[in-house]
């Protein structure tokens, strides 16, 4: 049976409900899946809730935004408890530093001319954790763009002139934390980094496993990816980085779902 271990809500830059992804991911014929938010788990009970009201599977899961000198990496964690105050603490620091960084941005593109306010992009995020995506929907709102990707080449993006970062965990602290609030850690899509070759010291660290199944991976990037699973004995993930209406192209809730069985596994390596 099929299980999507990437998901985002509208508590993130996704744009439906946790319980209605939940509502939605079983009428698509899926057993098991994860809300992946990005740095934070406002939409764990929800979803969870649902879950057992409706008979899915539902584990706690989160999307760490993670730095290193010359790339972001993406940190997934699974298992964990989402309740755990260590954990909350922290996320409410990465929080912080992402509704911050909105203010940032927008006085960057006020600067080049745009008229844009704090408060168009947070009528997006409402109560949920900001990011460029809501950016980007309301500069589409706007009428400066014709669809979310301009915003990105155009504005926000790393190259753009409004590109701000924000706080970041670095790898070794995001499985550090996951790990210490009792979950297990993947290197969340490895194919959209510039290079890969920190895999290695993030398995040095306690990763536990690697997202081989993404809708933007080649078939040789996924051929690649599950050799390197073998190689250093990390379990196998999948999913589709469901973000609803903020999706990039057409990905549909269950793209590149994986067996219940991988999930079991990726369970295993929790030490
Ligand atoms: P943030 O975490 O606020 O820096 O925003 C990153 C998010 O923006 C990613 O998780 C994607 O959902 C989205 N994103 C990143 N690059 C692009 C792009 N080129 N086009 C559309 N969405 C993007
Ligand atoms: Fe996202
Ligand atoms: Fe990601
Ligand atoms: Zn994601």
């Amino acid at each position: 049976m099929p299980a999507d271990l990437h998901i985002h809500s509208n508590l993130s830059d996704g744009t439906d409900s946790p319980g209605k992804i939940v509502e939605m991911a079983k009428e698509a014929g899926l057993t098991i899946i994860s809300i992946s938010d990005h740095d934070n788990v406002f939409g764990a009970k929800e979803a969870i809730d649902k879950g057992l009201e409706i008979g899915i599977d539902v584990v706690s899961g989160i999307e760490f935004t993670t730095e290193m000198p010359n790339t972001e990496v993406h940190i997934l964690g699974y298992f964990f408890d989402p309740a755990n105050p260590i954990l909350l603490e922290t996320l409410e620091k990465l929080q912080k530093s992402r509704k911050e960084r909105i203010f940032k941005i927008i006085e960057k593109l006020q600067a080049i001319g745009l008229k844009i306010s704090p408060e168009d992009v947070f009528a997006y995020s409402k109560d949920g954790a900001p990011g460029r995506p809501h950016v980007a929907r309301a500069l589409l709102d706007k009428g400066y763009i014709s669809n979310l990707k301009e915003a990105f080449i155009r504005y926000i993006g790393f190259k753009g002139p409004a590109y701000v970062s924000h706080y970041k965990l670095s790898p070794q602290e995001a499985i550090g934390l996951i790990k210490s609030v009792g979950g297990v850690s993947v290197c969340a899509h490895p194919g959209v980094y510039y290079n890969d070759d920190f895999i290695p010291m993030l398995v040095e660290n306690g990763l536990g496993g690697i997202e081989v199944f993404y809708p933007s991976h080649k078939p040789e990037q996924i051929e690649k990816y599950k050799n390197l699973a073998y190689k250093y004995g990390l379990a196998i993930t999948g999913g589709s980085d469901y973000h609803g209406l903020n999706s990039q192209k057409e990905v549909k809730l269950g793209d590149m779902a994986i067996p219940d069985g991988l999930v079991e596994k990726l369970k295993a390596k929790i030490v």
